[in-house]
Order: C-alpha cells, then structure tokens, then sequence
C-alpha cells in the first residue's frame, strides 16, 4: 500500500529540524515524485448509548445516533473502529 506524505510539511521539518535552509535541491528531487489528491480519513467509534428510544448507537466524534452500526458514520462520513461500550449507571 502507497504511504502518502505532506510535502509542505516534509519542507518545513526539513528547515526547522535538520537546519537545512537551502531546500531548492530537495524541492527539486520531490517534484520528480508523484503526487495524489489523498482525503485525512476520520476515524470513530460506535457507542452504546441509551439516549434516545429508538436509537441504540451513537458515534464517538459527531454524537450521531443510529439503530445499527455500520462501517462509517452516515452523520459525518468517519471510518468506524472497534465498538466502545459504555456502561450507564
Ligand atoms: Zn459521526
């Protein structure tokens, strides 16, 4: 699996942490490289939730409620992970 990096980012660890100030060699040996649009992936948890009646889980970033759990959260698009439970007392 391709691993993407942020090249603005690589820039200014490069200038900050390695004291190199004269990046325009490197600029040029990156643009060589291919780029891609890549989207941040969010990532949540369901959770047991007694808020509502009807709806049994809710997503740990958004609070969304939903009847049955699903592979991302239809409120706010994050890929779900491992279900949390939480104990009501
Ligand atoms: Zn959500």
């Amino acid at each position: 699996m391709a691993r993407y990096i942020d090249a603005d980012q690589c820039d200014e660890i490069i200038e900050k942490e390695l004291g190199i100030y004269d990046t325009t060699e490197l600029k040029e040996m990156l643009s060589y490289f291919p780029t891609a649009d890549v989207q941040e992936v969010k990532h949540g948890e369901w959770i047991k939730t007694e808020r509502s009646e009807y709806y049994n889980w809710e997503c740990s970033l958004c609070n969304g409620l939903v009847e049955f759990r699903s592979d991302y959260c239809p409120e706010c698009g994050a890929k779900m992970v491992e279900e949390k439970v939480k104990e009501n007392n």
